[in-house]
């Protein structure tokens, strides 16, 4: 049985009436850049996620370059980004014309070292941007307190873990500025881009406003250099459809992650990380040396919302031999992400001499397999066994 890796006609095709019922309002409204739909889908999200102000944004990559606009990150100036994520990240610190400073990750987790960020700071660092990958928050407690502790604001990067908490606090709500997207493979995916911004700071949520359209008020007249960074109507109206079944997509994330895990963690050489010690991720992976599998772990005070199952497959050529084992069974997974920030070539720039070995580890470990929640029993049973069944090493 094929399973693709994910299915997003599935999720969208169960919602089509209502779906087409909103592209025909927004057809007969004659309004398509912002206006009704994006205010009343920034109220939606900013009460979602519980924050004060949302300001909705034609991607996540333009809602991370629109947050370091507003808080002024300029050439000269160091951001902290972990090297193992998506490129979006560092990318949106190079295009303000700062300089990425690569952190490595834990190996638990996948998430920032705040002990390695904290080695990284110097006198020129202006932010620290964590990324929530895969579906669930990086250790806040640490990075919220190196900010405070140097005064660096931080930019939470959450297209991945909308919905996600750490300890209570909403994923995106913790620091100045959270940022998401509804790229279409996010968990709440639109059709096509779109994103949005959220912070508690009234001056940065009107700061934010003005950027989101060339930096005027009134029109034609520019205090500021902003960009197009606008929603559009229609996309916030289909992302309205979505935003209600939200929860329960969720819910069956976490039913499909509870059974790999329940029924992964059986076979004999896969283990789960170790846990990381609450309050640090000071952790390294003991116990997972010689393992077949290492499987994905929620760290103590967060709630994931699994983006991704993401495993890690140690040894070399082991995880290439698995993902070619899946794909001759029709399964399809993906590499998330095959070569770390650090070792990108247009980075080359901002090499540092020490490197960041774990995320290097990780982008030779990671293989991500389906998650979306409308995979059936029959299909999560057909990849577990498929795991099982794989012989290698
Ligand atoms: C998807 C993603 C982005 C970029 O979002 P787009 O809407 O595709 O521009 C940024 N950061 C992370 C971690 C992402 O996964």
């Amino acid at each position: 049985m094929a399973v693709p890796l994910l299915d997003l006609r599935a999720q969208n095709l169960a919602l089509e009436t209502e779906l087409k019922a909103a592209f025909e309002r927004v057809l007969k409204s004659g309004h398509f850049i912002l206006g009704s739909e994006v205010t009343e889908f920034e109220k939606e999200i900013a009460e979602f996620v519980g924050s004060k102000h949302a300001i909705g944004v034609s991607s996540g990559t333009d809602a991370i370059l629109m947050a370091l606009m507003a808080l002024d990150i300029k050439p000269g100036d160091e951001v902290l980004c972990p090297s193992f994520t998506f490129f979006a990240t560092a990318g949106c610190v190079s295009r303000v014309g700062a300089m990425p400073v690569f952190v490595d990750s834990c190996p638990v987790c996948f998430n920032m070292d705040p002990l390695d960020a904290a080695k990284k700071v110097t006198p020129r660092t202006k932010a620290i941007i964590p990324v929530h990958l895969f579906g669930q928050c990086a250790d806040m407690d640490p990075v919220l307190e190196l900010g405070r502790k140097h005064n660096l604001p931080v930019i939470e990067d959450t297209a991945q873990s909308m919905g996600a908490r750490n300890k209570g606090r909403g994923a995106g709500t913790m620091g100045e500025f959270g940022t998401y997207s509804f790229f279409p493979s996010k968990n709440l995916g639109g059709l096509g881009d779109g994103g949005m911004v959220v912070t508690n700071d009234d001056a940065l949520a009107e700061k934010s406003r003005l950027l989101r359209t060339h930096g005027s008020k009134p029109k034609y007249y520019h205090k500021m250099v902003g960009g197009n960074f606008r929603l559009d109507a229609l996309q916030a109206a289909l992302l309205r459809v979505k935003l209600p079944h939200y929860n329960s997509f969720t819910e069956r994330r976490q039913a499909n992650a509870a059974f790999y895990s329940g029924r992964l963690s059986q076979v004999a050489g896969v283990v789960a990380s170790a846990a990381c010690g609450v309050g640090s991720c000071a952790c390294r992976a003991e116990g997972a040396a010689g393992a077949k599998l290492i499987l994905p772990t929620v760290l103590p005070g967060n709630d994931a919302i699994w983006n991704q199952y993401t495993l890690r497959v140690p040894g070399a050529g082991r995880r290439d031999s698995l993902k070619k084992h899946l794909a001759d069974k029709g399964i399809g997974t993906e590499i998330y992400y095959p070569v770390p920030m650090h070792s990108q070539e247009c980075f080359a720039y901002a090499k540092q001499a020490d490197g960041c070995p774990v995320a290097s580890q990780l982008a030779g470990e990671a293989l991500s397999i389906p998650i979306y929640p409308e995979l059936t029993p029959a299909q999560l049973t057909e990849i577990a066994e498929s795991i099982q069944n794989w012989q290698c090493g």
